[in-house]
């Protein structure tokens, strides 16, 4: 359970932070309808302008752009990643699954690398934890088509070993520039190389889930990897604690 959101009072924010979130989304949410900003008072102006949120990685980063109007197409970013060969992990791969989903989705699952038969496919989470991953999309009340779902590397490594740090250095820049292209309300980390890749952390994934953490201004959510799931489904319930987490801030009834 979130230590922001009691559930017995599932409305109320409680911590200067959900504010934030809140804040953050109802203007992203303005943007969507055709917002494009409205009048503030010098002084609010003068705190805005201090504001910035920094993040390791992305030194000098800054809040989201709002405005949507330098936004970096899905399809321009797979065509600059072209037939990559910036790491090692091209001289096995047969296919580079980029990620799939909506333009503009709401939420975007992000995994650790595809496995044989997303390479297969050519696309993320098909496979068997694709399936337990599909599952858990539809309990939260929305479909793989509605989300945009992606992973930290986009080439399978030999044995579905994990991703070592040259190549996640080398592939992560294509990610950040997706979710800077989606722009999501909310990110969801889906096991430990995501969650502690974009949130630049080496917290184990069990202390980071169950709490929404900041990533570029996005609230970020870890929690397990499905493929974990599979072999450990006593862990199950603390997804489904962590999605219902996810619903709530997202305004879906359960
Ligand atoms: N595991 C992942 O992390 N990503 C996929 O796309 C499939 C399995």
């Amino acid at each position: 359970m979130s230590p922001h959101a009691p559930d017995d009072n599932p409305g109320q924010l409680t911590h200067p932070a959900d504010l934030v979130d809140e804040t953050i989304r109802s203007l992203k949410q303005m943007a969507r309808s055709g917002c494009t900003g409205f009048d503030t008072p010098p002084a609010a102006l003068e705190t805005i302008n201090r504001w910035g949120r920094p993040h390791a990685a992305f030194p000098g980063g800054t809040a989201p752009d709002l405005s949507g109007e330098d936004r970096e197409t899905l399809q321009a970013i797979r065509t600059d990643l072209g037939d990559c060969r910036r790491c090692k992990l091209c001289n096995g791969r047969t296919t580079i699954v980029f990620g799939q989903g909506a333009e503009q989705a709401r939420l975007v699952f992000v995994g650790e690398g595809p496995g044989a038969e997303e390479e297969r496919q050519g696309l993320a989470f098909v496979g068997k934890a694709g399936q337990l991953l599909t599952k858990i999309i539809q309990a939260m009340k929305t479909t793989r088509e509605d989300v945009y779902i992606c992973n930290i590397i986009k080439c399978r490594p030999p044995g579905n070993r994990n991703p070592q740090p040259d190549e996640i250095a080398a592939c992560v820049p294509f990610l950040k520039r997706q979710l800077k292209s989606i722009q999501p309300e909310y990110i969801c980390a889906l096991g430990s190389f995501a969650a502690r890749t974009l949130l630049d952390t080496d917290t184990p994934i069990s202390r980071l889930r169950g709490r929404l953490h900041d990533y570029m201004g996005i609230p970020l959510l870890p929690t397990y990897h499905p493929a974990f799931l599979l072999r450990n489904p006593e862990r199950k319930r603390d997804v489904w604690e962590d999605m219902k987490l996810l619903m709530r801030r997202m305004g879906i009834e359960y």
